[in-house]
């Protein structure tokens, strides 16, 4: 049995791990676990870190820390992201990996949790060293990723083409034989190279399923609901999308440059048009004002989404959140402390292993269609999606009234029970 990787009693160590564990310790405890299996589930399988020497355009060469924690396999084949972060460590991929084996558990998906990445900063690279990077970093991942082992996606600032590149270096190293029926060793694919329709707005339609759900949960209409959105990338700028459709809007966008305003709502297609010629940033848009970023989390809304990086709403800024609901389209956005302020202020919380598993669960169907030789339609796709995010959402609900708990309590409860039973049903080998 390896080393418990963070302890409760050991000096608290600010970051995500931190706090997926506190998740954990607090749910097995309602849940009264095994405690064979929460030393099970407390560590992570496995962890790779690879050094690897890339060639750069000005012919000087770079070594670059990749690393893939594989949390748990218990359900089902290792499945998570790849990012690309100057914030890239072991610790943030073994807690990425751990909140990526609740999130398929809770899912009811036959995936375990898994993440990885690259500890660097994209925009420092060409489009073409990106794609050395990314080709070089699979091919020293080698077999540890595999369609039926571990099954990388894309994450911040990692794309449909950094899969396709995964995918050909993958298939590269191949026999002939079993080159074309690999294209499920990573999801998030173009559709070209066996990616799925649907796949590219999963994870900000299923985080704007969830917003719907609690809206009638609520009897509230999500026309005119208000919302701020921090990050403006794949997740961000698709749940803005779906809002807006609904006549919701959107009054504040955050991005890692700045941070814009209007009171009378923000274009979203506009703003994602400005995006597009302005280097990928939201700065300097002309149909809104410029804020300080301090200002962000406190500005007047109904809904505040959190869709960019993890501890960004802290026990600073979270005392003058006006949000009564925060859906969670990033992974970890809210610290400890700031979950405690928040839920003592009556502020909800839809928390990321629901709120963004739709990500995962389109990431699910395209491997299945990889699997079986399918290609199914987007309607398909989108309704299958729905179906399963509204079994999940209904269960998280009905688990936190009946146990008097959080919405995060009961889908960690939920998540980590499914594993218990699986683990007593198989017992430890030997
Ligand atoms: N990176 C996404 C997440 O954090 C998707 C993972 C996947 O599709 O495997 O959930």
């Amino acid at each position: 049995m390896g080393e418990r990787i963070l302890g409760k009693k050991k000096v608290a160590r600010q970051g995500m791990l931190e706090n997926v564990m506190r998740q954990f310790d607090n749910a097995a405890d309602i849940l009264d676990l095994n405690p064979n299996i929460r030393k099970i589930l407390e560590v992570t399988n496995n962890e790779l870190v690879v050094h690897f020497p890339v060639r750069m355009d000005n012919e000087e060469v770079e070594v670059f820390t990749g690393y893939r924690v594989q949390h748990n396999n218990s359900l089902g084949p290792y499945k998570g992201g790849l990012r690309y972060h100057p914030t890239v460590d072991i610790d943030a991929a073994r807690a990425l990996a751990m909140w990526m084996t609740w999130k398929t558990s809770l899912a009811g998906l036959p995936f375990g949790g898994a993440k990885g990445g690259i500890k660097l900063d994209p925009a420092k690279y060409s489009s073409a060293e990106i794609e050395r990077i990314t080709r070089r970093f699979t091919y020293a991942l080698g077999d540890n990723i595999g369609p039926e082992l571990d099954i990388p996606a894309p994450d911040v600032n990692t794309s449909a083409q950094t899969m396709a590149w995964i995918l050909d270096t993958y298939m590269s190293t191949k026999p002939p034989a079993e080159r074309s029926t690999n294209t499920h060793v990573v999801t998030g694919k173009p559709i070209g190279a066996g990616g799925s329709e649907g796949r590219d707005r999963a994870t900000g339609y299923g985080v704007y399923l969830n917003i719907r759900f609690w809206a009638k949960e609520k009897e509230l209409s999500i026309k005119d609901q208000k919302f701020i959105v921090q990050g403006f990338g794949n997740v961000g700028y698709w749940v803005a999308h779906f809002l807006d459709r609904d006549g919701a809007i959107l009054v504040a966008v955050q991005d890692q440059y700045g941070s814009i305003c209007d009171e009378e709502g923000i274009s979203v297609e506009k703003l994602h048009d400005y995006q597009k010629g302005n280097k990928g940033s939201i700065v300097d848009f002309p149909d809104a004002d410029a804020i300080d970023n301090d200002e962000f989390f406190g500005l007047e809304c109904d809904i505040c989404i959190p869709a960019a990086l993890g501890n960004q709403i802290t026990a600073e800024n979270s005392g003058g959140i006006k949000a009564r609901l925060i859906a969670e389209g990033a992974n970890g956005p809210t610290d400890i402390e700031a979950e405690e302020i928040l839920l003592e202020k009556g502020v909800e919380i839809i928390p990321d292993i629901l709120c963004n598993s739709g990500g995962v669960i389109g990431s699910y169907y395209e491997w299945l269609q990889n699997r079986n030789g399918e290609i199914w339609q987007l309607e398909e796709v989108m309704e299958k999606l729905e179906k399963k995010m509204k079994e999940s959402f209904t269960r998280v609900v009905k688990t936190s009234r009946e146990r008097k708990v959080d919405m995060r309590t009961a889908a960690f409860v939920i998540a980590i029970g499914r594993l218990e039973e699986a683990y007593i049903q198989r017992g430890i080998f030997p």
